[in-house]
């Protein structure tokens, strides 16, 4: 029989389809490098929490039989005298395996009983201030299995980063991690785990694959190509296929969509509503190759000759690097600015930033953008709204005077300067999967800039810059470095040469 863990469980509960192709067919899900990162620092947070708990015993086996023997016999030899914290316990029930983050001893009078901690490295709340689901069906699976094991459980508690610890001195964590006692939250769902179980362990085994229902519970997930029967056979030559409307084959509208014909150019024009998926679908008939609303040129013709570009790379960690940070506090490393100066003659100019030191990287990277920015004017960007301008406006709160002066000008200008928005309703070219700027550029631009790069997207830079911090060889760090500022210029110079395409090709643009 299949053992099921504690991960399978909450998959179940999200999605038996989920677990099932989990388990039986993983060839068919999308690699997410985002999750798979978070995954990474979240397994790191939970290794140096251990520290927070000194003097445990680790059960430092990957199998699970050979660490639930472990575990028994370790907590068999102790008793109210002489227990101490168990890290990675492991306890099997029913043929569910749970490995406890950290077991803290609870010592009344001469008895012994446990407390549980289940450490995760995101926040504990959803943005309605409710405690997270998952995170409470992962601590009820643990704490059903464990107490089944006849452990004697006191309290149960989920620990996460405390979003109000500052790290102040190096290597010292005392206060990263904050406890919530949940045991009133997961006591209302201990009676839905046997039955989850019952759900889960024919889905492990030979079951046939339940049907796909494409819902909410999709957002995200690795196999949403496969259930909405996105992807496209080898024989199959559409021009645009239909869940290309919504960049997402999830998305409510285009799953309205998709049982009439995966192919766009099949859609009656009358089921379709908005200029861009009209514009859409007569690139999928192959009337057109590209749209350009008449208003996104009209948008570009009004901006004023001065035009800035600016693109930041930047991490965050539950486990602070710097002194004077939080735990996932967005921290740039790295910038990036184009000023394109517009005229007869065109001049272009490029600035950059990286810090390649174990320093807090801020202080020297506001001083280089504070230079760099020479000249007011607005500031264009591929998410300002979302990431630039408030990377600005927290840069801004770490310096006074004129200095944050210049940067809440800067933040302003490029949350109001956010080109993405002028794109998302207004262009489109054949190919386009969705609207990022890298969708924008490979289809658009010939050669396409991103390809001849080393790092690929935000997630390598993350990791490449962490690799930069801890590398020691001159050359190899040398090697890394190009890497990122060659990335980073490639993020700002992509939108002038998007615009500067965009001012010379002729297409039809009237619907
Ligand atoms: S895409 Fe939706 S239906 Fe398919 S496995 Fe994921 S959650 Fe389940």
């Amino acid at each position: 029989m299949t053992r099921l863990s504690k991960s399978k469980l909450t998959m179940a509960a999200q999605c038996p389809r989920k677990l099932w192709l989990h388990t039986h067919n993983r060839v068919v899900a999308t690699e997410n490098p985002q999750l798979m990162r978070i995954a990474e620092r979240g397994t790191e947070f939970g290794d140096r929490c251990r520290t927070l708990f000194p003097g445990g015993i680790l059960i430092d086996t990957l199998d699970s039989d050979e660490a639930a023997s472990r575990t028994r016999k370790l907590m068999d030899s102790m008793n109210a005298f002489n227990a101490r914290p168990i890290y990675e316990a492991a306890f099997i029930y029913k043929d569910v395996v749970v490995r406890v983050d950290i077991m803290t001893p609870v010592v009344q009078g001469e008895e012994l009983a446990w407390k549980l901690i289940e450490i995760k490295s995101g926040n504990s709340r959803e943005s309605n201030g409710r405690l997270k689901h998952k995170y409470i069906l992962d601590a009820a699976i643990q704490q059903y299995v464990v107490t089944n094991c006849d452990i004697p459980v006191v309290e149960t508690h989920l620990g996460t980063p405390n979003p109000d610890f500052v790290y102040q001195s190096m290597g010292s964590y005392e206060g990263v991690l904050v406890t919530e006692k949940i045991n009133s939250v997961i006591e209302p769902l201990l009676p839905s785990i046997p039955p989850l179980i019952g759900l889960a362990s024919p889905l492990v085994e030979c079951s046939p694959a339940p049907a796909a229902s494409i819902n909410s519970h999709c957002s995200g997930c690795e196999f949403v190509k496969h259930c909405t029967n996105a992807e496209l056979t080898p024989d199959e030559q559409f021009r645009v296929p239909t869940w290309f409307l919504a960049s997402s084959p999830n998305a409510v509208r285009v799953q309205s969509l998709m049982p009439v014909s995966r192919n766009l150019a099949d859609i009656p024009e009358a089921k379709l509503t908005a200029p861009m998926h009209k514009a859409m679908r007569r690139i999928a008939l192959g009337e057109m190759d590209t749209y350009i609303d008449p208003d996104l040129r009209v948008f570009l013709a009004e901006q004023p000759p001065v035009r800035w570009f600016i693109d930041f790379e930047f991490m965050g960690s539950p486990l602070p690097l710097w002194q004077g940070t939080s735990p996932n506090q967005v921290i740039p490393f790295q910038f990036s600015m184009h000023k394109w100066h517009a005229g007869v003659v065109d001049t272009i100019t490029h600035s950059e930033f990286i810090s390649d030191t174990s320093e807090d990287p801020r202080p020297s990277l506001i001083k280089h953008l504070i230079a760099a920015y020479d000249e007011s004017g607005p500031i264009y960007s591929w998410h300002g709204k979302a990431i630039e301008g408030p990377i600005l406006e927290r840069l801004a709160d770490l310096v006074g005077g004129l200095e944050r002066k210049i940067l809440l000008e800067m933040a302003s200008n490029c949350k109001r300067d956010d080109l993405l928005p002028h794109f998302n309703n207004h262009f489109y070219t054949l190919g386009m999967e969705g609207w990022s700027l890298k969708q924008v550029a490979k289809h658009f631009l010939n050669p396409n800039p991103y390809d001849i790069l080393e790092t690929q997207n935000g997630v390598d830079a993350m990791n490449d810059y962490e690799e930069l911090l801890s590398a020691q060889d001159l050359e190899k760090r040398a090697v890394i470095k190009k890497n990122l500022l060659k990335y980073c210029e490639v993020d700002t110079f992509t939108l002038i040469a998007i615009w500067k395409k965009l001012e010379v090709t002729r297409t039809e643009t009237t619907l």
